[in-house]
């Protein structure tokens, strides 16, 4: 795999960094935290560090956006036993309600002899050998569905000494509030949670990933272009490789690349509402307050929303990680407010 491929990578060799990482989920794994969370914002990379740990370590890696009832969740856990079943047969063969044959498995959910998902890691916990399942954006799952699965995150939490759980998310307050540590009402209730950060690459890191990313295609692009990509893009990884990769594939005109970057993120945030679409513009064009933003946004667009409504837009723009302390966490998501119709 190249670095400038678009899939998350999932084998160190192909990497970029992230030993710092690594190295601290192997430490957390091995010291049987039951539940690791691994937290970044969107294309920071948490997906390509989650899949190459789970390349070293046994275990399953589900990722939970679309999956919306139950059925859903055991359709993709059982995929994800068959994909790597090489490394986890020994763990499923021979409980009840799990055929395995040759390179597939077959689940039994429900009916006779059949197992839940509770019933078949508690098997998989007799085992007596660490494993690891791996919950990527976590957060996505609604209710009722998210009450399950955080029963279940409890019961493992309590009663599974050898599975450890990894929940990844963009939604970075979005995944605190599905697990509900610091909330009475969740069955995860003072439950300790360790967590690791996936933070953006420094500029110099940008620098050399770009360098590493375009010598492996054989391109040379002017100074200046690398330059303008690391200070536009800002140390996140997947813009990068998007940016390299587009630019590799004859697009050479930086603003060109920009606008296309931005309008992704534009179309991801036209979901949502006008009063949250007009705080997001009124940050975007340099408020950094609550009233300096209400102010903002009754100035130029003509209505005045509510005290607690307000607080409320920044509190989920906030727990959705676009924003933090009135500013965004990525320029591409504030260029594109910018231009965001209120
Ligand atoms: P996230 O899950 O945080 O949204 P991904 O893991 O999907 O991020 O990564 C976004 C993009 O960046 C993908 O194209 C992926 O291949 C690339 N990428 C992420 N981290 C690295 C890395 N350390 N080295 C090389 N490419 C990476
Ligand atoms: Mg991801």
């Amino acid at each position: 795999m190249k670095l400038f491929d678009l899939q998350p990578k999932y084998s160190r060799k192909d990497l970029f960094d992230r030993t710092r990482e690594l190295s601290e989920l192997h430490r957390a794994i091995d010291r049987g935290y039951p539940i690791v969370a691994l937290l970044g914002i969107k294309r920071i990379g948490k997906t390509s560090v989650l899949k190459t740990f789970l390349n070293e370590v046994y275990g399953i890696y589900v990722d939970l956006r679309g999956v919306v009832r139950r059925a859903d969740l055991e359709v993709k856990v059982t995929d994800s036993i068959s994909s790597s079943l090489r490394k986890v047969r020994k763990f499923v063969e021979g409980i009840r309600g799990v055929s395995v044959a040759g390179f597939s498995v077959e689940i039994k959910w429900r009916g006779s002899d059949s197992v839940s998902l509770a019933g078949l890691l508690s098997e998989i916990n007799k085992k007596k050998k660490r494993f690891v399942v791996a919950l990527d954006e976590v957060q996505s799952v609604k209710p009722p569905l998210s009450a399950e699965l955080r029963n279940l995150l409890a019961y493992g939490y309590d009663n599974l000494e050898n599975i450890s759980f990894i929940v990844a998310g963009s939604e970075i307050g979005m995944l605190r509030d599905f697990l509900g540590c610091e909330n009475p009402g969740s069955p995860l209730y003072g439950r300790y949670i360790y967590e690791i950060h996936i933070d953006r690459f420094s500029e110099k890191e940008s620098r050399e990933f770009l360098e590493r990313g375009f010598r492996e295609e054989g391109v040379e692009p002017p100074a200046e272009v690398i330059d303008q990509a690391v200070e536009f893009f800002d140390g996140i990884v997947g813009w990068l490789v998007f940016f390299g990769r587009k630019y590799v594939d004859g697009y050479r005109d930086i603003e060109t690349l920009k606008n296309i970057a931005v309008e992704l993120a534009r179309e991801e945030l036209t979901k949502l509402n006008y009063r949250e679409r007009a705080v997001l513009k009124a940050i975007a064009s340099g408020h950094r307050t609550w009233s300096s933003v209400r102010k903002h946004v009754t100035e130029n667009y003509g209505v005045t929303i509510p005290k607690a409504t307000l607080t409320r837009i920044v509190t989920k723009l906030e727990r959705l990680s676009i924003v933090k302390n009135y500013e965004f966490q990525d320029p591409v998501y504030r260029e594109a407010s910018k231009k965001l119709r209120p």
